[in-house]
């Protein structure tokens, strides 16, 4: 095939994909190239290693199906860094391995009074670190942004200063990595992985446990960078005199430095969200049905999302146009059920009760299909129902990556689309689980 067939054919692949799948569509998509396709294969080049990881978890399944609407032959596709672009220094493998995720940048965060404070200490640190604000930790709800802080920092970071050492993880990965040291009686190795960055990241610091080693060790570990003027950031979901696991000693020194709150964004702030993520998206969306949106979800920035994400689902798969009418129709459901208290144990009971299958099933590494589906739907309906972030929610089912759930919640919302009866069971559960108890 001619250099320009092959173009053509991933012209229309890449036109399907946006169809099949809106949500995960972005408008760096055309930076995409055609690296081959020849043998029942396609490889897509992508521009770093962040698109990569972005592309595999969530569009493969619609990258593949738009493959082989368009060629009418079984296609499998993969993804992976224009070997142009390739990284070849230590220091662009080690951007590699933060595993950031290509939306959170500061360019796609929308500062409003809200979070001035906490974005401004942000940027302020990722230009010098250990300089500024140290240690700096935000902190709010869950869905207000404090995990795309810490990603832009890191990312900004990263750009800026050359060759600077960075780990950025959650803190359970942190307590797992530390436990996984024990076992294997490497503990200096983990010790100077750690000790030895230019900046330490840790999000969701409030899941360090009361009275246990973890918490000694990262005691360490932040006297250790402290002191000889590494930057530390951290995020929770109080201030860290309100964590009740936190150490007395800990919380006096997390206030050392500077500690900025993010509040609920204002509506003349969520009107912007809503429009930001819709260019993030390549989407376009009118005025009235931005602050119609923004008027409608008001405490969490995830939800407002979500709620654009429905919009654009019901519509491709209507193919209807969206209209306030539509929008309104799209949403009336979802804002119901957010209204109420579910909690992720709610979910899991009914899931488990309708399956016939145990918690241990569903927290444990079984892959057989009789457990992922019940797992998958659980992350699904987690996501759904609750304020709950992806990394909360992997904690509850066997300790997996927000990677994992984020890929689970895909897959059944693709399913949903789908397949009607995945729908009616999918609507069957939730009513299960919103109506007051009755089994
Ligand atoms: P948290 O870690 O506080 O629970 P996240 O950082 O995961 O929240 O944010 C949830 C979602 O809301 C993400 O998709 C994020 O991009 C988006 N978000 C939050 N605040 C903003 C903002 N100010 N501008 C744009 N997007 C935002
Ligand atoms: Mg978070």
């Amino acid at each position: 095939m001619a250099a320009y067939e092959v173009e053509g054919i991933f012209t229309d692949i890449l036109d399907r994909a946006k169809v099949l799948d809106p949500a995960n569509t972005r408008e760096w998509f055309d930076k995409l190239k055609v690296v081959h396709l020849a043998g029942g294969e396609l490889g897509i080049g992508c521009p770093d290693e962040a698109t990569v990881r972005f592309m595999r978890t969530n569009c493969r399944d619609a990258f593949t199906r738009a493959a082989q609407q368009i060629t009418g032959h079984l296609v499998s596709v993969d993804f992976d860094v224009d070997t142009e672009k390739k990284p070849s220094s230590p220091d662009q493998r080690a951007a590699a391995a933060l595993r950031l995720h290509p939306d959170y940048t500061f360019e796609n965060f929308v500062v409003g009074p809200s979070n001035r404070l906490a974005h401004a200490s942000c940027v302020a640190v990722s230009q010098s670190l250990g300089n500024t604000y140290n240690p700096l930790f935000i902190y709010g709800s869950s869905g207000l942004g404090k995990t795309h802080l810490l990603h832009a920092v890191c990312f900004e970071a990263h750009k800026k200063s050359d060759g600077a050492v960075i780990q950025f993880l959650s803190c359970e990965e942190f307590v797992n990595r530390f436990i996984s040291a024990i076992e294997e009686g490497n503990l200096p190795g983990f010790q100077s992985q750690f000790r030895t960055v230019d900046m330490l990241v840790i999000d969701d610091i409030q899941f360090l446990r009361e009275r246990e080693h973890s918490q000694e060790e990262f005691f360490h570990t932040f006297n250790a960078l402290y002191n000889n003027g590494k930057q530390i950031i951290l995020s929770g979901d109080s201030p860290p005199g309100k964590i009740p696991s936190l150490e007395e000693r800990l919380i006096s020194r997390f206030n050392w430095g500077l500690v900025a709150r993010i509040d609920p964004p204002s509506y003349e702030t969520r009107i912007a969200i809503v429009q930001k993520k819709a260019r993030v998206r390549g989407l376009k969306i009118s005025d009235d049905i931005a602050e119609y949106v923004a008027r409608k979800v008001q405490a969490n920035i995830r939800e407002l999302e979500g709620a654009l994400t429905t919009i654009y689902a019901i519509a491709t798969t209507t193919g209807k146009d969206i209209t306030l009418e539509l929008a309104r129709t799209a949403l009336d459901g979802q804002i119901k059920l957010a209204a109420r208290h579910i909690s992720i144990t709610d979910i899991i009971e009914v899931v488990t009760r309708h399956f016939d299958v145990r918690l241990t099933d569903l927290q444990s590494k079984k892959r057989s299909q009789s457990i992922t589906q019940p797992r998958q739907i659980c992350m699904y309906l987690a996501r759904s129902l609750t304020r709950h972030s992806l990394e909360e929610i992997g904690g509850h089912l066997g300790g997996r990556d927000h990677t994992t759930v984020m890929h689970a919640c895909n897959k059944i919302t693709l399913a949903r689309d789908a397949d009607p009866e995945i729908s009616a069971l999918l609507n069957e559960l939730t009513r299960q689980i919103t109506s007051p108890a009755t089994a």
